[in-house]
């Protein structure tokens, strides 16, 4: 079968590799689609501390089941299934406690384990252990499945943020993420949602499909300004921000209400992390800051009956669809901007 494997930052090859078999307490898949995201360029670019290569990468996973291993009950061939990319161990006291985000034992699809740049894929008894395979309801595409994913950690991310009824929410950062977030944002009763994109071309791309109520191009205007003209002076309940940028960050700071929340959804460069932060805002206007870290099994399940009930629809985001032999131009595609939702089709 063909597989992309990372081998080293820059040096991803597509190639043939033996076609895998489920052993006890594995099932195998034929992988009908798995998405790509900006985490895929930044593999590419730099690795991943996590990444022993060579490794198939890929871990937006959407596929039919061809083969149940021993033991396995519940799965057989043909069924319609959806995978979760982090794996949570579901037995330290963090998961014990329903923390699964945040298992210090997770491991992920893709990093530790082969992931789904590949016609076929075993998934681990570890993920079968945990939930985390979920069965894709009908009228849900493979392709929209593969979403299901991403979307469960923007769900996590808006959990934590207490996004609501009535709520002005700004997103900043139109990419695939930035537009779920957008979509989350409306299904959970946001009164108002404002896209900040320092890119006019994802900007206008994004805001023709996910209709903000503004669009503001952080590259020509000043969006704290803008923000605070939106809201009255108040700013906003909450600020997410889903862009690898410190100064966005510091920013969301800027534009958030008294008792406002701030979600750091998109984690900074590791080699630049820190940001300056004016502690007296969080002091005196009662701020939340919260984080955000992938997602859970049961995020995914919900993420896919979001998707299936129409609450956050996603194959209008699926912009490009592309076979296995063109993952590198996939990649490059997201880096660009010039795509949101870039998937592939092995
Ligand atoms: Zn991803
Ligand atoms: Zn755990």
């Amino acid at each position: 079968m063909k597989v992309a494997r990372f081998y080293a930052p820059g040096d991803i090859r597509i190639e043939e590799a033996p076609e895998p078999t489920a052993g006890p307490g594995e099932i195998k898949l034929r992988v009908r689609n798995c998405s790509t995201c900006g985490t895929d360029a930044k593999i590419r670019r730099h690795g991943h501390h996590h990444i022993v290569p060579p490794r198939v990468i890929g871990h937006e996973i959407a596929g039919e089941v061809v083969e149940a291993g021993e033991g396995v009950s519940g799965w057989s061939a043909g069924d319609r299934v959806q995978v979760i990319a982090a794996i949570p161990c579901g037995e330290c006291p963090d998961c014990r406690r329903g923390w699964q985000t945040i298992c210090p034992n997770q491991e992920s699809m893709g990093y530790h384990y082969e992931g789904g740049f590949a016609e076929y894929l075993v998934v681990p008894a570890k993920v079968l252990a945990v939930d985390g395979v979920n069965r894709i309801p009908d009228g849900v595409s493979f392709a929209e499945a593969s979403v299901a994913e991403p979307l469960a950690c923007v769900l996590n991310g808006q959990e934590h943020a207490r996004v609501g009824e009535g709520d002005d929410v700004v997103v900043v950062g139109a990419g695939p993420i930035g537009c779920l977030h957008v979509r989350m944002a409306r299904a959970r009763g946001a009164k108002r949602v404002f896209l900040v994109e320092l890119n006019r071309q994802r900007l206008d791309m994004a805001a023709e499909r996910v209709h903000p109520d503004a669009a503001i191009a952080s590259g020509e205007v000043d969006a704290v300004d803008e923000i605070r003209k939106l809201t009255d002076g108040r700013g906003a309940d909450v600020v997410i921000t889903a862009a690898a940028s410190g100064a966005a960050q510091e920013a969301a700071l800027q534009m958030v209400a008294r008792r406002g929340r701030i979600s750091f959804f998109g984690g900074l460069p590791k080699d630049n992390p820190i940001i300056s932060c004016d502690s007296n805002l969080v002091h005196y206007r009662e701020l939340t800051i919260v984080g955000a870290n992938g997602s859970s099994p049961e995020h995914n399940r919900r993420a896919l009956d979001l998707i299936a009930s129409g609450q956050v629809p996603v194959s209008d985001l699926i912009t490009h669809r592309m076979p296995l032999d063109d993952v590198l131009t996939a990649i490059d595609t997201v880096t660009e901007g010039t795509a949101i939702k870039v998937t592939i089709e092995p």
